[in-house]
């Protein structure tokens, strides 16, 4: 029947027979699509006060130096938050388009060089001079996929590595392709995580700090974004990390999403 959603489940039960289950779990699709709708339509709500709010925030700030110091930092702090909701807004609608089924970019071929050098740009204002950035990418290596998408993943990661080495240190990229798989990976010597939170850092809003997170303007969605754009392009996250020492997140590619030669004529069937 239209609409009806169940869930098959074989198992063996002796040599010869089999055990089937059938689940009704419509219910359950019903209530993950208004939690999506709620989300996606709540956020979208958000955007417009907020616009206003920071409007009438920068016009305060050109006043600032008026207003006793109590006040400057006062206005300083809204401007610091109402980024930070900002981000959060954007990070919420994104995760919401990534989870719904509408139409999405259509997949291309992408020099991955050219992702990574624009995410270098991009990321230029938050990089202290600490932290080296070790790229290494073949210049003909390429990923079929979404561009905007991959470069949120990625991007997310990079940030990351950053944020989450406050001492500075070597932040080393990389693009690695065998005959299984391509692998882009990136390798920071920050604070690292401890193993029994590895397992738990995709989900949505999980931070191991939450007190670390705050100061270092995080959502707690980056990673849950990266998992689903993963899920989109058939690749999986590998996490391996060690306190104290620092972290390698890799994303393994399918071999059919990558290719070495400058010039492609043929797409995979995704
Ligand atoms: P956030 O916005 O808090 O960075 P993410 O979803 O991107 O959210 O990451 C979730 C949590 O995983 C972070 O709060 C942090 O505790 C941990 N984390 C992510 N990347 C790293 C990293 N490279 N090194 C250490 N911890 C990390």
């Amino acid at each position: 029947k239209e609409g009806v959603y169940l869930e098959i489940q074989t198992t063996l039960y002796d040599k010869n027979d089999h055990l089937i289950f059938v689940r009704d779990v419509t219910r359950l699709h019903l209530l993950e699509k208004m939690r999506k709708d709620f989300v996606a339509n709540a956020s979208h709500e958000l955007k417009t006060p907020l616009t206003v709010i920071k409007g009438y925030l920068e016009t305060l700030s050109m006043f600032a130096d008026s207003l006793p110091k109590s006040m400057q930092k006062g206005i300083v702090n809204m401007s610091e938050q109402s980024e930070r909701m900002e981000q959060l807004i954007e990070d919420l609608l994104l995760l919401s388009r990534l989870e719904s089924d509408d139409k999405r970019e259509e997949n291309q071929w992408h020099k991955i060089s050219d992702l990574t050098q624009s995410i270098q740009k991009a990321i230029e204002p938050i990089l202290t001079g600490e932290h080296t950035l070790i790229i290494d990418i073949p210049d003909d290596a390429r990923l079929y996929g979404s561009y905007k998408e991959l470069y949120s993943a990625f991007s997310n990661l990079i940030v990351n590595a950053v944020k989450y080495s406050p001492d500075g240190g070597n932040i080393e990229i990389k693009w690695e392709s065998s005959d299984l798989n391509g692998v882009f990976s990136i390798k920071d010597s920050g604070l690292g995580i401890d193993p029994r939170y590895i397992p738990r850092l995709t989900e949505r809003f999980f931070r191991v700090d939450k007190g670390r997170g705050s100061k270092t303007g995080g959502t707690g969605l980056g990673l849950a974004i990266v998992k689903h754009v993963l899920l989109h392009h058939d690749a999986k996250l590998q996490i391996r990390s060690q306190p104290n020492y620092g972290s390698t997140f890799s994303c393994h590619f399918p071999v059919s999403r990558t290719r070495t030669d400058s010039i492609q004529t043929i797409s995979p069937t995704h």
